[in-house]
């Protein structure tokens, strides 16, 4: 039995980037087409600020109202709900490293409250999953964007699934499947319960 669904937000059910681009291009900043730069700094859209600016920024946006508005990714709402439909006895989570404070986690609350999930844990912005992560039952299986926290599931012997995304893109481990999309999110999820021993999810 899959015990617990572990799903990041950002750029994989909600388009995080999208949304600060929007934000800082009102608040001044020089923001550089396309709107989907290829590193989590952000600093190609922003090559005006430093990168402890930007990080700033970060923070002040993820407590701003337009945090709680963020779109969703293409295929997000169904393919959760799916998730939901197909492992209804897991526990889906999101894990999400954009700050821990209580209107940030409140925000993020309010923008996935469409969503069939049972929680949702704010680490600290850019943060580690690995102390969370730690103390979740496995069988467990993780759907992520971020290359890091993919392999440091992998290392506790979570499954892991990385979204394909632009700044993902130069990353290649054999351990984790790479998906195009929500449909195959589901479906690589609903194969690995299906060849899943007592303890291990099948690859
Ligand atoms: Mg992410």
């Amino acid at each position: 039995m899959l015990k617990n669904i572990v799903l990041d937000c950002d750029g994989v059910i909600l388009d995080w980037r999208q949304g600060f681009y929007e934000w800082i291009k009102v608040w001044g900043y020089t923001a550089v087409f396309p709107p989907h730069p290829a590193d989590y700094t952000m600093i190609t859209a922003c090559p005006d600020k430093t990168e402890e600016q930007i990080r700033l920024d970060m923070a002040r946006f993820n407590a701003s109202e337009d945090f709680a508005r963020l779109s969703f990714c293409e295929g997000a709402e169904a393919g959760v709900n799916a998730l939901r439909a197909a492992f209804p006895t897991s526990r889906i989570v999101v894990l999400t490293a954009v700050g821990q404070s209580d209107r940030t986690l409140a925000l993020r609350r309010r923008n996935l409250a469409v969503l069939p999930i049972d929680e949702v844990i704010c680490v600290p912005l850019g943060a580690s999953k690995r102390r969370w992560l730690e103390t979740f039952a496995r069988p467990g299986l993780i759907v992520e964007d971020h290359p890091d926290h993919a392999a440091e599931a992998i290392e506790l012997g979570f499954g892991a699934i990385l979204v394909d995304r632009p700044w993902n893109r130069a990353f290649a481990h054999h351990e984790i499947e790479r998906v195009a999309s929500w449909n195959e999110v589901v479906d690589a999820s609903r194969r690995r319960l299906a060849g899943a021993s007592a303890g291990k999810l099948a690859a």
